[in-house]
C-alpha cells in the first residue's frame, strides 16, 4: 500500500467517524456510538501502523511532509 493510499484510508476512516457522530446526534441510536469508536480506533491503528517512512520506518507525524522527519529523505510517494 502506498503512502498516498494510507493517507486516503486515514481520511476515509475519520470521515466515517464524523458521519457516525452526526447519525448518532440525529437518531440517538447507541449503535452509532460503537461505530464511531470502532472507526476512531481503526483510524488511529492505521495511522500508527502504516503512516510511516518507507526508508527508515519512522512515524510521519500529523502533517503530510515532503521529507521524513526522522531520516530527512524525500517522500516521493506523497508528491
Ligand atoms: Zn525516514
Amino acid at each position: 500500500m502506498s503512502l498516498k493510499q494510507v493517507q486516503y484510508l486515514i481520511y476515509a476512516l475519520f470521515a466515517a467517524c464524523i458521519l457516525m457522530v452526526v447519525l448518532l446526534a440525529f437518531t440517538k441510536f447507541i449503535v452509532f456510538l460503537w461505530l464511531t469508536l470502532a472507526f476512531a480506533v481503526a483510524g488511529v491503528a492505521v495511522d500508527l501502523r502504516l503512516w510511516r517512512c518507507p526508508h527508515c520506518g519512522g512515524h510521519l507525524g500529523r502533517d503530510v511532509p515532503k521529507y521524513c522527519p526522522s531520516c530527512g529523505r524525500r517522500l516521493d510517494d506523497l508528491q
